[in-house]
């Protein structure tokens, strides 16, 4: 016999905040300190080795092996100063997650003795045997060695007694195995599409970067309530619970104080975010109760995808130290807001410009209008691959409920935007754009108000929504990898800049001035944007839904379905000409993502029968016995009492029979429905079929938490809403 609920919920309500080891420095003075950036370079690096490995970084020329080797070994000195003792390439494979595979740096000396080394090869190039990673197919089993390949340009971190090498994931015939691969080769697509527009405001760009900002939310769960639910445990998520009493109604969490016992963890994850050199800037509390969210000060997008990668790491460990478990799952509960992962995006060039905020004249602010309108003219065209881009069936719970995101992507631009997009399409094409207050307001000038860039008006329910200097998409999913979403918003923002400037071109060609034929080339998009993407009101509501389908935007619900946007004709070839991902590619992450789906709904219905089985029903039937036991003995000893109320006490009886009967036959044909399911072929159609069973779990929820309701409290068997979400 285990613990009993109360001896667990108690034992979790007396836990005392984990005392953090605070250092003595500031957090400006070891910042880094466990990444080989260009301070550690330049002191463990020759000059020679220096200057490669930063043109290599900064301007892609390829390393040779002997620059390769100094590297390694400076690398090398510092890590053993750290007291390190082995190397892995850090990769990102299409499970959740990270992966990594432990070199010792040990070797046998030419004297027989031991050494420690590391040269340019193992850091360049690792093999691990990656049979078992999800490839779609891409790799037959005979062949089942993928190679993972070091990324310069994200700095090698040490973890523990580790050096950790950011790489690439990649089978032996080139393709992506992993997240990191299209995602640089989106920035590469973005830079390409956007640095000849750039120069046309200012020829001595050489860059445009693509800058990222995620916002992570998650919750926290003490651990011993999370070793009492096999559904969090398995799953991530509560298949089962009665919303309890209070929740988020009175809006007393957000905000809010942070309770002592996660306010330590916080700060534990702080401390070892930045020491691996992550800018982390923001804490807080979230809407739900025990939910939380931490973001960083936004940077370069593949080294900030890599740094959220580490902190989901960092903040998965330093939970347990806390005595909490981490929960990333989109929806660990029924009833409460789920967890996001805002990704905020913009561009911008080496010589500092922000392309998604206003400009400092009228060039500048029409830099700015040119990308802002093709931003949303790519999100408009390919909305039902960027909804894709995030599906998956934890993000499932979000994307249907009433709450951020609706499952149709539309942006959010604000008045001010809305306005100036108005005004552009109704004055004469060669109309100065200015900021009013730095040029003062004149007529016929298009203005954009200087207060607009740090006072936006914000709309919750926009899945992509525009916030002064940079577009928010809200769509992605807390557990999710950034890359996923970027890589695509970045696809389909080169691919529409490149069209873009090629319909500007031919204006240019028959003499246009460039303001001119800028504006005479964005007014026909800016009004079909106006028309059809841009939606300022409310996301949730059963009325956009109509508009949306009216106004041709995808409005699909079913994540396997969604998932099959990848394959449209028109993606595949917008992929294929941005150089992103080739058609086998799409195939083989599609078999994977249908997949991974089958698979998450396998598990959920799996852990929910065998709960249902052995432990909802058989606590449900003891209970039913004592009440029985109890009717039975008022017949004997009063009969009288016993025919005024016994027979509203056997109601409970009933409804328990009724209940537990139900559940039983529910979880029986779900069973059948699986057995059915998994014979199919197709991961598609398997994938559908598998949609149709996680439908089926909800009513088989509903039953147990009512079941929850009228069962003895001391009798129940999980810790309930109330104490998982209100313990800390
Ligand atoms: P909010 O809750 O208002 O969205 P947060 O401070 O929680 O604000 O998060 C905002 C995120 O957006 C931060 O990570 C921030 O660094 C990032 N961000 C700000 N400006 C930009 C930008 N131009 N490009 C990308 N990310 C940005
Ligand atoms: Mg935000």
């Amino acid at each position: 016999m285990g613990k009993l609920r109360f001896d667990v919920v108690q034992d979790a309500f007396k836990k005392k905040a984990v005392k953090v080891e605070m250092p003595q420095a500031r957090p400006s003075d070891y910042f880094g300190e466990l990444v080989f950036n260009r301070e550690k370079m330049r002191r463990y690096l020759d000059a020679k080795t220096f200057r490669e490995l930063t043109d290599c970084i900064d301007n892609g020329r390829p390393l040779d092996r002997k620059t390769a080797d100094g590297v390694a070994q400076g690398m090398k000195t510092w890590a053993i100063e750290h007291g390190v003792t082995h190397i892995s390439h850090w990769f990102q494979p299409l499970t959740e997650g990270t992966a990594e595979k432990h070199d010792s740096f040990l070797e046998y000396g030419r004297d027989g003795g031991m050494i420690e080394t590391f040269d340019g090869k193992s850091l360049a190039q690792q093999e691990p045997d990656a049979s078992s990673f999800p490839n779609g197919g891409i790799r037959a089993t005979f062949e089942a060695r993928g190679y993972t390949a070091w990324d310069p340009t994200s700095p090698v971190f040490i973890q523990d007694d580790t050096l950790c090498i950011p790489s690439l994931f990649i089978s032996y015939t080139g393709e992506a195995l992993d997240y990191k691969t299209p995602l640089k080769r989106s920035l590469k697509a973005v830079n390409d599409a956007a640095l000849p527009i750039c120069r046309l405001f200012d020829p001595s760009v050489g860059k445009v970067i693509n800058f990222l900002g995620w916002e992570q939310e998650y919750f926290l769960v003490d651990e011993d309530l999370f070793a009492a639910r096999p559904d969090l445990m398995l799953t991530g998520r509560t298949l089962f619970g009665h919303e309890a009493s209070k929740n988020q109604q009175l809006d007393d969490h957000y905000f809010g104080a942070i309770p002592s016992r996660v306010a330590a963890f916080m700060r534990d994850v702080e401390i070892a975010g930045y020491r691996l050199g992550i800018p982390l800037k923001t804490r807080h509390n979230e809407a739900a109760p025990n939910q939380f969210e931490m973001a960083p000060i936004y940077g370069e997008a593949n080294l900030a995808n890599d740094q959220n990668q580490m902190i989901m790491n960092v903040m998965k460990n330093m939970a347990r130290k806390h005595g909490f478990v981490l929960l990333l799952h989109e929806k660990p509960f029924a009833g409460i807001n789920g967890s996001g992962k805002h990704n905020n995006w913009s561009l911008g060039t080496d010589t500092g410009v922000q392309l998604m905020a206003p400009g400092k004249d009228a060039m500048g602010n029409l830099q700015f209008i040119t990308f802002f309108v093709n931003v949303l003219a790519a999100v408009q065209k390919y909305n039902s691959l960027l909804k894709a881009s995030i599906a998956t069936a934890t993000n499932a719970h979000r994307l249907g409920a009433n709450e951020a995101p609706p499952a149709i992507v539309s942006a959010f631009l604000g008045k001010t935007m809305t306005d100036v997009l108005h005004k552009l399409l109704e004055l004469p094409s060669d109309t100065p754009i200015e900021i009013a207050g730095k040029t003062g307001a004149s007529l016929g000038l298009v203005e954009i108000p200087e207060i607009f860039i740090d006072n936006t008006d914000r709309n919750r329910t926009s899945p992509f929504a525009f916030t002064g200097n940079r577009f928010e998409f809200r769509a992605v999913g807390s557990s999710a990898n950034c890359a996923g979403a970027v890589t695509t918003l970045n696809a389909a923002v080169a691919d529409q800049l490149k069209l873009f400037k090629s319909q500007l071109d031919e204006r240019l060609a028959q003499g246009a001035a460039l303001n001119v034929g800028i504006m005479d080339t964005l007014k026909p998009i800016i009004a079909s944007i106006l028309d059809v993407i841009c939606f300022d009101g409310n996301g949730y509501s059963e009325e956009w839904h109509r508009e949306a389908e009216r106004r041709g935007l995808d409005t699909e619900t079913s994540v396997p379905e969604m998932i099959a946007a990848y394959l449209h004709p028109d993606s595949v070839a917008m992929f294929a000409r941005t150089g992103i991902y080739t058609a086998k590619e799409l195939e083989a992450r599609n078999e994977v993502k249908w997949n991974t789906y089958t698979k998450k709904i396998q598990i959920e219905a799996r852990v929910m029968g065998r709960m249902a089985t052995n432990h909802i029903i058989p606590a449900a039937e003891s209970y039913q016995s004592v009440l029985l036991r109890n009717l039975s003995l008022m017949k004997d000893v009063m009969p009288d009492e016993f025919a005024s109320v016994g027979a509203a006490n056997l109601d409970t009886v009933r409804r328990i029979s009724f209940l537990t009967a139900e559940i039983r036959r529910q979880v029986d044909a779900m069973v059948e429905e699986r057995k059915k399911a998994n014979v199919i072929e197709s991961e598609y159609e398997k994938a559908r079929a598998y949609h149709e069973i996680a439908e089926s779990l909800v009513p088989i929820r509903r039953l147990v938490d009512e079941l929850e309701e009228i069962t003895d409290n001391d009798a129940w068997p999980l810790p309930k809403y109330r104490e998982l979400l209100f313990i800390n």
